[in-house]
């Protein structure tokens, strides 16, 4: 994002606002209350975000070491530690060897790889958690000492963990109610922008440490899982590099894909209940277990998936499927960022239409009987977060001009956490809060108030600054919103 456009200027105004918040909020205990990013984060997202360069690469290790990963290294498909191949610069001294990641420091000791002679060619131990007072150093079997880092939280671009605080209207709601809207619009657009520049950045940091189209491939796949799914896609997105998939003919592509994920293992399937099922999984299997023995994964790194709470439609299976189907235009959907386009949008939503797979048109999963009509691969509201988190914060980066496009995009269906948002922020005025929903940006700027200050408040609302800050936001933005805000002429 040009750092002069008028839409990074908003950018810098909320996040100017944020840190001013910030300043003054009591920080919290993470990883020491319930619901932390201890007890949300497991081992394989944390493994996946690093993996994916999330947290960067360079760091000072916890004795002081300045520490460049070289290379990354491959995700281990065995038993031993998570990352093999790898290169790392300690002190500017070149190490190769594995990497070993872990919530906490001690599990190295209590998972038995100190006394464990694979993993003495570990040259970085990562970690999130460590006790508060003894200091746990890392040894391997061979008695070397593993040099360690311990890793934020959370990476910083990609926000505070999900989970959701009590639904309740908010302290902000009376200030925010006292607002014209135009203002309260001002609000949402800075925040809106400021989001849309972190994914922006998250997608530059992660293409540093793999490959532009690698990074956009983990991100479209990434936005295919959402919600429950988004790491598990951005895992199989890491086993199954975009160039390696786009090289293979497409049916042996499609089964790697689902043979990665693990959804082709002869343990307890459910049967197929139609002929059509079986034969596509038969035909899946054809071509999977030939190259099985080189790609597997051990049972012990196998990748999660959750099909509760979703819609039939959006079963992880379904979304492989269409994730399958895109590579197939794969192409045309990297000319849609190179390219000049008069409607960004329409061109986006032409291209989802190109999308076609006989089965997954027709079938919920790998088992599900066939539905009597067909339905799209992306439908409304998967488009619309395909956009607003891959393909608008790269186009954005291309041309500031795609902003004026992004603010048209029209509100997905509200789920919970949005609801949550405008409850706490706008209370029960039902017009207020479809007033501030009905656009996209409108409700991503809500979710980064909301990620900004509500679920980093442990007071219920008691400690927050933000509903007297927002006094400050009024004085400092009254011109900007006064030239700026179309807000009835859309
Ligand atoms: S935590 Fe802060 S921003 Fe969230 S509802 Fe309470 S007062 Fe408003």
């Amino acid at each position: 994002m040009d750092s002069s456009s008028p839409c990074a200027r908003d950018a810098d105004r909320y996040e100017g606002f944020r840190e001013a918040v910030w300043a003054w909020s009591v920080p919290i205990a993470r990883g020491r209350r319930p619901g932390s990013v201890v007890g949300v984060l497991d081992e394989l997202e944390v493994q996946a975000r690093w993996f994916g360069g999330e947290y960067g690469r360079s760091f000072t290790g916890t004795e002081g070491e300045r520490i460049e990963v070289v290379q990354f290294g491959h995700w281990n498909r065995a038993a031993g530690p998570d990352f093999t191949e790898a290169a790392v610069k300690v002190n500017g001294e070149l190490r190769r060897g594995s990497i070993e990641v872990d919530l906490d420091v001690r599990n190295w000791d209590r998972h038995g790889h100190s006394g464990n002679v694979a993993f003495n060619d570990t040259v970085l131990h990562l970690f999130i958690d460590q006790p508060a007072l003894n200091r746990v150093f890392t040894r391997t079997e061979s008695h070397g000492n593993v040099v360690q880092l311990l890793l934020p939280q959370y990476a910083g671009l990609q926000g505070p963990p999900d989970f959701l605080p009590e639904a309740f209207p908010g302290r902000c709601l009376a200030p925010l109610a006292g607002m014209e809207a135009a203002e309260v619009e001002s609000l949402l657009l800075a925040a809106s922008q400021y989001r849309l520049r972190r994914k922006s950045e998250r997608l530059h940091v992660m293409s540093e440490a793999t490959t532009r189209e690698q990074a956009l491939f983990q991100g479209v796949a990434e936005a295919l899982g959402f919600r429950h799914n988004k790491s598990a896609m951005a895992i199989l997105a890491q086993r199954c590099p975009v160039r390696e998939l786009l090289a293979m003919e497409p049916g042996d592509r499609e089964a790697r894909l689902f043979g990665a994920a693990g959804f082709l293992e002869a343990g307890p399937a459910e049967p197929a209940r139609t002929p059509e099922a079986q034969a596509y999984r038969r035909k899946l299997w054809d071509h999977w277990w030939k190259m099985r023995p080189e790609v597997e994964t051990s049972p012990l790194r196998s990748i999660r998936w959750r099909s509760d709470s979703t819609r039939p439609l959006n079963h992880p299976q379904r979304r492989l499927g269409a994730l399958a189907a895109l590579l197939g235009q794969w192409e045309d959907l990297l000319d849609l960022w190179e390219k000049p386009v008069n409607n960004f949008p329409k061109a986006v939503n032409n291209w989802s239409k190109s999308l076609h797979h006989p089965y997954w048109e027709r079938h919920y999963s790998l088992a599900s009987e066939t539905t009597p009509k067909p339905f799209r691969l992306l439908g409304k509201d998967r488009l619309r977060d395909l956009l607003g988190n891959v393909v608008f914060p790269v186009a954005i980066r291309v041309s500031a001009d795609r902003w004026g496009d992004y603010t048209r995009l029209g509100g997905v269906d509200t789920n919970q956490k949005l609801r949550r948002a405008a409850l706490r922020l706008f209370g029960n005025d039902r017009e207020r809060q479809k007033l501030f929903t009905r656009y996209y940006h409108q409700q991503q700027g809500l979710l980064q108030i909301y990620d900004d200050f509500c679920l980093e408040d442990a007071s219920d609302c008691h400690h927050c600054r933000f509903p007297e800050q927002l006094r400050q936001w009024r004085q400092i933005n009254r011109p900007a919103s006064r030239v700026g805000l179309k807000l009835d002429a859309r």
